[in-house]
């Protein structure tokens, strides 16, 4: 959940380390440090709350350093207080931790160490230091450390002495990066923090050390923990510009990762000729023949039980969702044959990963739908489905959730045998063109969220393929404009919901032609108890108008099975402006965090 950004090389090092924290705060977080190296000691700056916190101190202080690591911490041990804020250091070493170490109160009892904070990370900077003592080799003393440490975590340890960096990590983000022209050395928690300052990105596996040492050559180094060099890393040429971390004209990312959305659907619509867009799609549909296990966390989730439907209904293939949180805590039904889907944007959510690696240790395949290359779940998965959404900032997922869902009935076509098909290509770009039209009248829904913001609740309802983007709606509503929001199937109301109606309580219905009678029945239930009724309808019906207080009538462009994420774009622009309204953190919202890497 935090960031981490390390530099070492000919010029300042405050500078992309503060660009590269900004760049990771969507992530969350509650405190912000960093170390550099000046005059051959280790200084540090660390101060609670936003990173502009920090930023003000190294205005004043203006430190001239050319070796450095920087954090943004959420707090797993110990309070958020300057002392507990990373990175922790002694004379000799300086460390950054994202993650939690497990064992760390039995490892600290046996220590005999002056710790200054509360966290669990100092007792890795403890191990070090006394395993250093013994050793006098850094590389080992990192080793010993690491293997001493249990649970999920990335580490990079800064050495004045040597003026090397160091990184090391087990089943948490990590990447390394170069700048060859320019000989300088990066590592982050998440690649984004590096667009525009390197030009060749390394990921390494758990348990592999990577040495930064400017002086020697310009890659990173691994090693195994033999001190064998090891090539357990892969690689990527980074060409994107600093301009991919930019909001544009848009006052928000959530807003232009809203209207991003057409041109991804079409980009993909252009890709389905492409052998390896095509292959993963096919080799997954090859080898599933038993039930699919569909695991997320909340947005992705909502994705997945969509999926669910689409297998169920055109594809007749059993399939089964759960909350990743609930999923790795039961004992599933798990046969021969059956896969796990597991979906995740950031590719590095706890949950949805131990439920990953529970499926494969009981001899599942396992499948991800993932929008980080080289993320943990990307590389711990047999087969992975990229999205083609780009970097999300925006915490509240938009786009990301578009795109699983487009994924999810590429598969459902592949399994069918269309992926390639007219019907398939004409389903994209309808689905562009509607999504394109519901952009394109903005100001109505600004309209609708004017008038019913500063009402009590609100109950999201649909049927069918529209109930999931019930709970996606008021999901969203909830993350952004913190107001109280459900989602509910509309046939569920008069079991219990729609107690909660009288003229005070909004609720939002996305009605189609499927199921209209019943779901229009629901509506007039609502009505007839005053709850004042915002209908996302289709097709001009008179009806539908006559019963709400705001009508809002999508053209669907004669897309069938991705409706739901049609109508999603309203429910999409509808909540960023009541967020708005409310003046909320739109794209930070309080209490959230983009990649949820503890449990
Ligand atoms: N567990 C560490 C702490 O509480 C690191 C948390 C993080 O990942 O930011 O300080």
């Amino acid at each position: 959940m935090c960031g981490i950004v390390g530099y070492i090389g000919p010029s300042d090092a405050a500078d992309p380390i503060m660009e590269g924290l900004a760049r990771l705060e969507y992530r969350g977080y509650d405190s912000a440090g960093i170390c550099l190296n000046i005059d051959e000691k280790l200084v540090l700056f660390k101060k609670e709350g936003k990173l502009v916190n920090l930023g003000s101190i190294l205005n004043e202080v203006k430190p001239k350093s050319s070796f450095g690591i920087g954090h943004t911490r959420w707090a797993t041990h110990g309070q958020v207080n300057d002392t507990n804020a990373h990175p922790h250091m002694n004379e000799e070493f300086s460390i950054v931790h994202n993650g939690i170490i497990e064992n760390a109160s039995e490892l600290k009892a046996g220590l005999d160490y002056n710790f200054l904070s509360e966290t669990d990370t100092e007792v890795f900077l403890a191990l070090v230091t006394q395993a250093y003592k013994r050793e006098a080799d850094v590389e080992k003393a990192i080793f010993s450390a690491f293997h001493a440490v249990e649970g999920n975590s990335a580490f990079v340890v800064m050495h004045v002495k040597t003026r090397k960096l160091y990184a090391i990590k087990h089943s948490a983000p990590l990447v390394c990066g170069v700048n060859e022209t320019a000989g300088e050395f990066f590592v982050s928690s998440d690649p984004y923090a590096l667009i525009g300052y390197t030009s060749k990105l390394y990921f390494p596996e758990d348990g592999i050390l990577c040495v930064g040492n400017p002086g020697a050559n310009l890659e990173f180094k691994f090693f195994d923990s033999e001190m064998n060099p090891s090539s357990k890393y892969k690689t990527q040429i980074e060409t994107r510009s600093k301009d991919v971390a930019d909001k544009g004209n848009f006052e928000h990312f959530m807003l232009k990762e809203i209207f991003e959305q057409p041109q991804l659907i079409s980009k993909i619509e252009k890709r389905l000729q492409d052998e390896d867009f095509k292959l993963p799609f096919s080799q997954i549909a090859t080898n599933a023949h038993g039930v699919f296990n569909i695991i997320g966390c909340g947005t992705a989730l909502h994705a997945g039980m969509l999926m669910r439907n689409f297998f169920e209904t055109y594809n007749q293939k059993r399939a089964i969702t759960d909350f990743a949180s609930e999923f790795r805590y039961k004992t599933p039904l798990l046969q021969k044959g059956d896969v796990g889907l597991f979906i995740t944007q950031s590719g590095e959510t706890a949950d949805t990963l131990a439920c990953q690696q529970h499926c494969k240790e009981n001899g599942l395949k396992t499948y991800s739908i993932v929008n980080v290359e080289g993320s943990t779940i990307y590389r711990s998965c047999d087969k992975n489905i990229l999205l083609e959404a780009g970097a999300e900032i925006g915490v509240a997922s938009t786009k990301a959730f578009t795109q699983m869902v487009v994924m999810g009935y590429l598969l459902s076509q592949s399994f069918a045998g269309k992926f390639g098909e007219t019907e398939t290509k004409n389903e994209l770009q309808n689905a562009s063109k509607a999504i394109s039209d519901i952009l394109s009248r903005e100001e109505e829904i600004k309209k609708i969220a004017s008038e019913i913001y500063n009402y009590k609740g609100f109950i999201f309802t649909g049927r069918g393929n529209q109930f999931p983007i019930a709970l996606e709606g008021a999901l969203k509503l909830k993350e952004i404009a913190y107001v109280h929001a459900e989602g509910y199937a509309s046939g569920e109301l008069k079991h219990g919901p729609i107690a909660l109606f009288d003229e005070k309580m909004v609720n939002i219905a996305i009605i189609n032609s499927d199921l209209y009678k019943k779901t229009l029945s629901n509506a007039q239930e609502v009505k007839a108890r005053k709850g004042v009724m915002v209908i996302i309808g289709e097709n001009h019906l008179e009806e539908m108008k006559e019963i709400s207080d705001f009508y809002f009538d999508v053209n669907y462009f004669g897309v069938e099975k991705l409706k739901p994420i049609v109508s999603n774009v309203v429910l999409q622009l509808l909540s960023y402006h009541i967020a708005k309204l409310k003046g909320t953190d739109i794209d930070k919202p309080r209490n959230l965090a983009k990649s949820v890497t503890v449990e």
